[in-house]
């Protein structure tokens, strides 16, 4: 800390006074001709300590400004974007446009782009405060676009370009602006608001879909109507059994698969959902979510058809993981009549939806 002795700074003062009185520029006689080369000797300065001198930069990655005029706090992020490899300080309001252009289809009814908005707010906020997570895969930043990670985000202009028009931009800025500062707690607590597109009819508790979670009071499953009328809903695909032989052969060559499908793909045990927990190929045992990885299925959620040519036909219901809040599952409530909080609170169970204090 510096103290300054004001009476001493004064006298100082005085005495430089006294001393150049002379050349007081307030005496007419003294003062400084106004030629073209004299104004350049005083403002060439000033401009060069503008350019020159960087503006002050803050330590911590969250700035909360209160906005006087509108009463609402006004934060920002850091967020580290994958695409680029940048990191960037922005508006946290201003991000979460760009999350909710790109994780849910515009075209969905407004309240389930509210319950998007709010959701993409807690998840950001819970991160920023290092609840869960983890920055290390962004050098330090609050969260990545990476939406294998934290959630996807878009630009305007992409958005314009590949999805929508002003009129759908703007819908998707309402959607954050009327939820803003909106966002769900439990027990007082920011939750960890996992969402995903389909759940092919009910959703996931969270430990049955990664090893070494523990159970969550607020991401257990529940049945998720009305989903099926979407595209994600489900999918067909058939695999030839060198086709999945190759495949398993590179990821576990343990495996040692045989040339029966038949005898070599089973499925051992089913979640509470009827996901699949536990498959064997060949010798090798992995989880639902390893199979899932592994042949590049929208979803655990299966149906396994041994085909008489030796291959094998799986059918996917819901697309993601398949925890939370499905996407398309809160567009069908919305056009049932829910709003965004009953939306929330239905895939959350026993969550507050509360407005944040900065
Ligand atoms: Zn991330």
């Amino acid at each position: 800390m510096i103290f300054i002795n004001l009476n001493m700074v004064r006298n100082r003062y005085s005495a430089y006074y006294r001393r150049n009185r002379k050349f007081n520029i307030f005496d007419r006689s003294n003062r400084i001709p106004l030629t073209a080369e004299n104004i350049l000797l005083i403002v060439l300065p000033l401009i060069l300590m503008l350019v020159l001198i960087p503006p002050k930069k803050e330590d911590k990655p969250a700035v909360l400004e209160k906005e006087a005029s509108a009463g609402k706090a006004s934060v920002s992020i850091v967020v580290y974007n994958h695409a680029d490899a940048v990191i960037d300080e922005v508006p946290l309001e201003d991000y979460l446009i760009g999350v909710v252009a790109a994780e849910m289809p515009h075209t969905f009814n407004f309240e389930a782009l509210k319950a998007q908005a709010v959701a993409a707010r807690t998840f950001v906020l819970s991160r920023m405060q290092g609840l869960y997570g983890s920055k290390e895969k962004h050098y330090g930043a609050d969260v990545c676009t990476d939406p294998g990670h934290c959630q996807s985000w878009i630009s305007r202009e992409r958005f314009l370009e590949s999805y929508g028009n002003e009129d759908d931009w703007q819908k998707i800025c309402r959607a954050v602006s009327e939820t803003g500062n909106i966002v769900i707690t439990y027990e007082g607590v920011l939750i960890n608001p996992l969402y995903h597109s389909n759940s092919g009819g009910v959703t996931e508790d969270i430990e049955d879909v990664w090893t070494n979670v523990d159970e969550v009071p607020y991401l257990k499953s529940v049945y998720s109507p009305y989903e099926e009328d979407y595209s994600q809903y489900e999918k067909t695909t058939v695999f030839s059994w060198d086709e999945i032989k190759s495949k398993v052969g590179k990821r576990y060559p343990e495996a040692k698969l045989g040339n029966e499908a038949v005898q070599d793909f089973e499925i051992l045990s089913w979640s509470s959902s009827g996901r699949v927990d536990k498959a064997r190929l060949g010798s090798a045992i992995i989880t639902g979510t390893e199979l899932r990885e592994l042949l590049g299925l929208r979803s655990t959620n299966l149906e396994i058809n041994f085909l008489a040519d030796n291959s094998i036909e799986i059918i996917s219901r819901g697309y993601g993981h398949g925890v939370g809040m499905s996407q398309c599952g809160a567009d069908a409530l919305a056009s049932h009549g829910y709003d965004f909080e009953e939306i929330l609170k239905f895939y959350y169970t026993g969550v507050t939806v509360e407005e944040i204090r900065y």
